[in-house]
């Protein structure tokens, strides 16, 4: 294990049984409190990192939200918000000394409003069932992430998750309206509304992608969409990567945004066909799939667009989608494509950064020769419409050695993301995964002031504490941190 997690609070420890009996008046029936069912809790999916938590609690109301924070702030307890527990990064890793306050019995739709296309929802409610809710009336909730049938609301708040359809019709944080947030204090706010002008400081988009640092949400009003009359999809495979990243810049320098335009390398595209068998051709060595939406009329003109940039690209071939089913087919190996890569390898970790669109063919090159020095296979799936990487580190995690070079590895591609211009995360936050990397693209001003905004909301800082900052100072020190040659002062405060 690389990553340091906050040490043990002994203080807090020996006080377990009075924390627990305060827990259980306050949700009577819903604390959890014996090793083996804290086990189910003990990681997110960034499985690499395990803790099983002191206690989790589940709460079924915003009320019983409000009253375990405030006893929790009182009590000087941390507090780890967990919804699927799906998070890639590992921001809903319990901490040993914590309580974990999984939000999964916040699972109701409490309203839907066609007139206006919105929906209210609470934070536990899964992405897929959003959509599920409102398609017989054709509306749809529009950001997909590949785990939309597991991951909740509130996750996806928190992280400001995307999707295949994210390059349209935006992340998250362009999807949601309003929250009901409970501070740590107890206090229960309403950020945003329901409608897109927000009053005031636009505190919703600060909350959106706050990876629980922040606030526990209780509630979400989502944006819903009309479904499209017409959707249909494109299969583009290249002789080179050069090619198809080529392709992707032009047809976005052509002024189209497709509903979706992902990139899958050559492992990549062979590991998907022998899991589902989608067809896909194996001789090329990127296949791009390309999805537009819209009027018949609209959609009929952007595929002429898009095969006419593809054949100028020289595409080794082009398969457009005659029916729902076929389209279905395209998609079928790339939703499938990492489970597929998991027949690869006994583990692998899944990176997330983001670089400028036209950088993809020097970066994909440039991953390619790190795998080659790190010995340790690759493979690529992307939204390469957003520039968002998805590389994919294969390794074996029971060979000594192997995890901390997949790390080191996977650390190497986001700083190179950083270095062409790009940003650590695309859309599964820092969590504690990229947690030590924020210093390569902010320096300690910026951090200090992203930690300020941390203090107006969690004083205290009980809430995620571990999670995306790399040193986290005591509120009372910011404004006065002033760095010397890079020597942090205070070195003997614990910074967590
Ligand atoms: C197979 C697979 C595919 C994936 N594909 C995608 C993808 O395409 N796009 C994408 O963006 N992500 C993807 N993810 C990552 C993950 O699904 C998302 O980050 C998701 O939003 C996490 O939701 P969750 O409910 O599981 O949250 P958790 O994992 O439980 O928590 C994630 C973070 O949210 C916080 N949190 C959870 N609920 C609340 C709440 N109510 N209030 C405040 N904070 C809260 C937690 O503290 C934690 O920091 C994928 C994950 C897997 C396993």
């Amino acid at each position: 294990m690389t990553i340091c997690m906050p040490a043990l609070d002994t203080s807090v420890l020996v006080r377990r049984d009075r924390i627990i009996v305060a827990l259980q008046r306050i949700v009577p029936g819903g604390v959890l409190t014996d090793p083996v069912t804290l086990r189910a809790y003990e990681c997110d999916a960034f499985t690499a990192y395990r803790q099983l938590p002191m206690i989790v609690v589940l709460p079924e109301t915003t009320a019983q939200v409000s009253a375990i924070l405030r006893y929790c702030e009182e009590a000087k307890v941390k507090v780890v918000p967990r919804g699927s527990g799906t998070s890639l990064s590992g921001g809903a890793l319990p901490l040993g000394d914590a309580v974990l306050l999984g939000m999964a019995k916040f699972n109701r739709i409490l309203s839907v409003d066609y007139e206006l296309g919105t929906a209210v929802v609470q934070p536990g409610v899964t992405n897929l069932a959003v959509t599920r809710a409102v398609e017989g009336k054709g509306f749809y909730y529009a950001p997909d992430p590949s785990s939309q049938i597991a991951c909740s609301i509130g996750g996806n708040v928190a992280e400001n998750s995307g999707g295949v359809h994210c390059l349209k019709y935006g992340l998250t944080t362009n999807n949601v309206l309003g929250v009901e947030l409970v501070l740590m204090n107890g206090a229960v706010v309403r950020l945003g509304g329901n409608e897109l002008e927000s009053r005031g400081l636009d505190l919703l988009g600060v909350v959106v992608g706050s990876e629980g640092l922040l606030g526990v949400v209780t509630e979400v009003t989502v944006r819903i969409l009309r479904t499209p009359a017409v959707v249909r999809a494109l299969l583009i495979g290249f002789a080179s990567v050069e090619q198809a990243g080529q392709c992707v810049a032009e047809v976005i320098a052509a002024g189209i945004i497709p509903a979706g335009m992902e990139m899958m390398d050559q492992p990549a595209v062979h590991a998907a066909e022998a899991f589902v068998h989608a067809g896909y051709p194996l001789d090329v060595k990127a296949l791009l799939i390309v999805e537009v939406d819209g009027p018949q009329a609209e959609c009929e003109h952007l595929i002429a667009e898009i095969k006419a940039i593809a054949a100028k690209n020289s595409a080794a071939c082009v398969y457009i989608s005659n029916s729902e089913t076929e389209r279905l087919k395209f998609w079928a190996g790339r939703k499938a494509a990492f489970p597929a890569v998991g027949d690869m390898a006994p583990d692998y970790l899944c990176m997330d950064g983001t670089i400028p669109r036209r950088c993809l063919p020097q970066v994909l090159h440039r991953i390619g020769e790190l795998s080659t020095r790190y010995g340790l296979r690759v493979v690529n799936v992307f939204h390469a419409g957003d520039g968002n990487l998805h590389p994919l580190i294969l390794y074996d995690a029971s060979q000594p050695g192997e995890l901390d070079r997949a790390e080191e590895f996977g650390s190497d591609i986001l700083r190179l993301c950083v270095e062409v211009g790009g940003v650590l995360t695309g859309e599964h936050g820092v969590g504690i995964e990229k947690r030590d990397l924020m210093p390569v693209m902010f320096n300690e001003i910026d951090l200090a002031h992203q930690q300020r905004v941390k203090c107006a909301f969690d004083p205290s800082l009980l809430l995620n504490p571990g999670k995306v900052f790399p040193q986290l100072h005591r509120c009372a020190e910011l404004g006065r941190v002033h760095v010397h040659g890079g020597k942090v002062p205070h070195p003997e405060l614990p910074r967590f």
